[in-house]
């Protein structure tokens, strides 16, 4: 728990006093396990004590004033809290009896202005003080604890004694108790670093919400992280700071937490109520397996061809032997044969297939080690992207696996 000090009152500035309160209410703070970081010091003007809670709330999980309080004009720290809280001020009927109590007992008349002291804005709560006639105040906002002590260190004392430590402790505890929640969301074909210039500036506005940018072969991760008691209170949390990257990545999401992208291919295929068969030759059966992974997927998964060899080409597939002498079997016009015959042979929907130089050796100045060309025939056209690859064998038949699933997603739902 993070925490701020703010000491309110013109002697303080003009140095007549020392601010022997902070230096208690630190040490009382510091004691309980509660990282005191800032201290400060204002004079009595509303904007100014406005413009330092603000800046303190939002900072830290808890901010103690002290002083400013009483029923004098210059003592405007009530006011400010209802100000900077934007909440109205409202009477407390218990507190306005006793301080009536107060005054009868010493034969003294009530004025209005001590009975401002009775007011608290509206969600908060006063703080008894035995020792004088000003209550503190007690403010939950926006995850922050504002909590207001009167001046005189007497009655700080007591108040701090008596009401806050013992909240702060207890919100401490809760604090410790909840929980870290994350989700995650998962793009693959935007890079981390283009990822980090989209979400620049949600990035930059860390707070008790957090992101962070995981990179794999074939994808990033954006994972969102927060502490809270609960799942339903992580989940409003989070849920906000999902909808704000979503209006940014769209349909470049393509799966939440422990979703794969055969499991998102597997939803857009179930939806169209379409079907799907592979071309493959250098991912070797990869985009195949990825598919059975997902139980359920004979729903829409007809099934693959692994042709690794140029006359295995032309026998199930039919790609004409000329192709393959005129472009070879790594080549743009090659992977559109594939998917068209696959997509002819099984009588699917859809059929996807892939060819390319996965290395380490293959690689010609033309055709270099790392070069995939995922094509996506369907009844409409044929469509084909060309891909570079760095990186190990492995990487890279993850990464071809991964590419060609999501161009298929994206094909099935009208992005490309
Ligand atoms: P009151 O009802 O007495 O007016 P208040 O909460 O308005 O209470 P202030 O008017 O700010 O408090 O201060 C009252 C007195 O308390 C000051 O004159 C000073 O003697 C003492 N005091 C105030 N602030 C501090 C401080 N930060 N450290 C030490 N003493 C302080
Ligand atoms: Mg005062």
């Amino acid at each position: 728990m993070k925490a701020e000090i703010v000491s309110i009152g013109t002697e303080l500035l003009f140095g007549e006093i020392d601010d022997t309160n902070a230096t208690y209410i630190s040490r009382h703070l510091t004691s309980a396990g509660i990282d005191v970081h800032l201290r400060h010091a204002v004079d009595d003007e509303l904007d100014r004590i406005v413009q330092v809670l603000g800046a303190a709330m939002r900072r830290s999980d808890a901010v103690i004033t002290c002083g400013g309080l009483g029923p004098t004009p210059d003592d405007l720290t009530r006011q400010a809290i209802a100000q900077v809280t934007n909440r109205a001020l409202q009477t407390v009927p218990a507190a306005e009896q006793q301080l009536r109590d107060f005054f009868a007992k010493r034969h003294r008349k009530v004025s209005s202005n001590n009975l401002r002291q009775c007011q608290v804005p509206r969600g908060g709560q006063l703080l008894g003080n035995s020792v004088g006639t000003a209550p503190g105040l007690l403010i939950e906002h926006e995850d922050c604890t504002l909590i207001a002590v009167p001046g005189p260190p007497p009655e700080m004392r007591q108040m701090m004694t008596d009401h806050v430590m013992p909240y702060l402790r207890e919100r401490l505890t809760q604090q410790q108790q909840s929980s870290l929640f994350t989700r995650t969301l998962r793009v693959a074909d935007i890079g981390e670093s283009d990822l980090a210039q989209q979400l620049e500036d949600i990035l930059a506005d860390q707070s008790d919400l957090a992101l962070a940018l995981y990179a794999s072969p074939g994808e990033v991760r954006i994972r969102m992280h927060t502490k809270a008691p609960s799942q339903q209170e992580a989940n409003k949390k989070l849920g906000d700071l999902e909808n704000s990257v979503r209006q940014r990545l769209g349909e470049h999401i393509y799966g939440t937490d422990d979703e794969t992208m055969e499991v998102a291919v597997g939803q857009v295929l179930v939806a169209a109520s379409a079907t799907l068969a592979v071309a493959e030759s250098c991912t070797g059966g990869l985009v195949a397996s990825r598919i059975t992974d997902v139980p359920g997927s004979s729903r829409y998964f007809q099934g693959g061809y692994v042709t690794y060899s140029n006359e295995l080409k032309q026998q199930l597939l039919g790609v004409p032997a000329q192709i393959i002498q005129q472009h070879g079997a790594v080549s743009e016009e090659c992977a559109q044969a594939m998917a068209e015959g696959a997509r002819q042979s099984s009588g699917a929907d859809y059929a996807l297939a892939v060819t390319g130089v996965a290395g380490p050796d293959g690689g010609t100045p033309q055709k270099p080690v790392g070069r995939v060309y995922i094509a996506v025939a369907d009844e409409q056209e044929t469509i084909c992207q060309q891909f570079d690859w760095p990186g190990t064998r492995s990487q890279f038949k993850q990464r071809t696996s991964q590419m060609a699933l999501n161009m298929l997603r994206k094909r099935v739902l009208g992005l490309v």
